[in-house]
């Protein structure tokens, strides 16, 4: 994807904080961090979303996801923190090459948690998505 910020990133085109990398994964830090340590999971082939990725480049998200987690936790003493995941503009996504975010939550910082639960016939979903 010739005009998409993360491959470019990925091609070195555009610095990056890079804090890890595999073969089909890296990560680097977030440029505007909702708090410190703030890191971005990315494959390093461009998919939209993740639905899209393949098995071989979700192993290399979860080791790079493992792997920086821990890096948060035994370098940075972190002990609370939020690993996300935008598909699509409505749900918050801005930059269209996947990407998980991993963010340490302290009692100031952090990511914000709105939950909008609503009461559902679960019933009728499971059915359809199981038959
Ligand atoms: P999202 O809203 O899930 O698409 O998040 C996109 C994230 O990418 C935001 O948190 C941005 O701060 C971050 N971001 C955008 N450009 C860069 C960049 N060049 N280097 C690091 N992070 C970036
Ligand atoms: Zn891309």
């Amino acid at each position: 994807m010739d005009d998409c910020i993360f491959c470019k990133i990925v091609s070195k085109e555009i610095p990056s904080d890079l804090i890890y990398e595999n073969k089909g994964a890296m990560a680097f830090l977030d440029v505007s961090p909702l708090s410190e340590g703030h890191t971005l999971v990315i494959p390093k082939k461009h998919f939209e979303r993740s639905h899209e990725m393949d098995i071989e480049t979700w192993k290399d998200i979860s080791d790079a996801l493992d792997v920086v987690s821990k890096l948060l936790v035994g370098k940075m003493g972190v002990r609370n923190y939020n690993i996300l995941q935008n598909n699509g503009r409505d749900a918050g996504q801005e930059v269209m090459h996947v990407h998980f975010h991993i963010i340490p939550k302290t009692k100031t910082e952090g990511l914000e948690i709105k939950w909008n639960s609503k009461k559902k016939d679960t019933k009728s979903t499971a059915k359809l998505l199981t038959e």
